[in-house]
């Protein structure tokens, strides 16, 4: 059993406690949360900073590791699609040394558990070997009706390379979806499925659902895409397409840097619960804008944090995401924003039993927030893995 004592000790479950002191057992297992003076000294080790639990990343994409520093930053998603479609094809070596690389980095930056989008299989035996935990989401697109079913088939042969407990399929967003997909998808899927959907990264996404106009139909053009059956909707794409998600799996919507009350007003409004991905990141690399935070505390809605790919993305670094978002909007407390950072996450990955939080019985990693001695997220504050 080891004792680990530092200035603030966050559960993220229940308050934060000053001079707190963490017992784990040797195989990383929560043993009890302490305060000051309950555990002989002579036992504890001392820690200068903050201790938290591991961080869970919900979404990123493993298989694109190698396209660091690829694509110019600014473009606008529809001219950053092109390039990572005409780019991600590598030398299957650079791409394996690139994963683990990535995925080296992501547990050294504290990350516990990853929500990882896939296209292929390429990734399955770095997260076989790897200490974090990964659900894979082997994602779906068609937007021709004659490639939907073969396209759900793909993508379920994909997911057999998996973990099957820690696997899914899912729609890729609702621009590379047709209706057709989005009704066939909620006919196949159990209740157990995990959905986790790109959603409005970009207004041309919005443009494309209100007026058929834009962007996008110039990258449909240019990758040979036919897309005769869209018709206008009238609506933004979230309204458009979540009414095709079957109610009761679990949803994650990743980015909803264009989400307007609204949208969020129509999701409230159909009752069902979703996880609002926030990758800030990602969302200034490649729009040079960040999501309207203060729209989704309004509502109360559930807020999880993810990096994107490094296709996106200079670092997978939670914690580079949460300066982000302090930096933008100083009044969150930042004992809100580790519960985005861990246990909104793990929820929204069915794995909250196991971490997420310090709690008694669970594995959750420990991580250490060094030169944090307050409850400001100070940009000078660095992650070191302690467990
Ligand atoms: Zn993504």
């Amino acid at each position: 059993m080891k004792y680990y004592a530092a200035d603030i000790v966050f559960p993220v479950t229940g308050p934060a406690i000053k001079k707190g002191i963490v017992a784990m057992d040797d195989h990383g297992v929560i043993k009890g949360i302490y305060n000051q003076g309950e555990v002989d000294d002579s036992k504890v080790e001392f820690l200068k900073g903050a201790l938290i639990p591991g961080f869970v990343n919900a979404h990123c994409h493993l298989e694109l590791s190698h396209m660091e520093g690829l694509v110019p930053q600014h473009t606008g998603l529809p001219q950053f699609l092109m390039k990572v479609m005409n780019e991600r094809g590598a030398k299957e070596k650079s791409v394996d040394k690139a994963m683990e690389a990535a995925d080296k980095a992501m547990y050294e930056n504290g990350i516990q558990a990853v929500g990882d989008h896939a296209n292929s299989a390429v990734s399955a035996k770095v997260k076989e070997n790897s200490p974090i935990q990964y659900h894979t989401f082997v994602e779906v697109m068609a937007l021709a009706d004659a490639d939907v079913e073969s396209r759900i088939d793909q993508a379920k042969e994909i997911e057999f390379h998996f973990d099957y407990k820690r696997s899914s399929i899912t729609p890729h967003a609702p621009y590379s979806c047709s209706k057709t997909l989005f009704k066939t998808f909620k006919k196949v899927v159990g209740e157990d499925n995990i959905i986790s959907i790109h959603n409005q990264e970009s207004d041309e996404e919005n443009k494309l659902f209100r007026y058929n106009k834009g962007e996008f139909l110039d990258f449909y053009k240019q990758m040979k895409l036919s897309v005769d059956g869209f018709r206008a909707q009238a609506r933004n794409s979230l309204q458009s397409f979540l009414p095709y998600i079957p109610t009761k799996n679990k949803l994650i919507l990743v980015h909803n840097t264009y989400t307007s009350i609204k949208d969020l007003d129509f999701v409230d409004r159909m009752g069902r619960k979703v996880y609002f991905c926030l990758c800030p990141k990602a969302n200034l690399y490649i729009e040079n804008k960040l999501p309207k935070v203060e729209n989704f505390l309004l509502g109360g809605h559930e807020i999880i944090i993810g990096t994107d790919s490094l296709a996106s993305n200079t670092s997978l670094d939670i914690l580079d995401e949460l300066k982000v978002i302090h930096a933008e909007y100083p009044h969150l407390d930042f004992n809100e924003t580790i519960k985005w950072a861990t246990i909104n996450g793990a929820k929204a990955l069915n794995i909250d039993h196991e971490l997420g939080s310090l709690e008694e019985g669970k594995k959750p990693g420990l991580v250490l927030l060094e030169g944090m001695e307050s409850f400001k997220l100070d940009p000078k504050i660095k992650v070191k893995r302690i467990r």
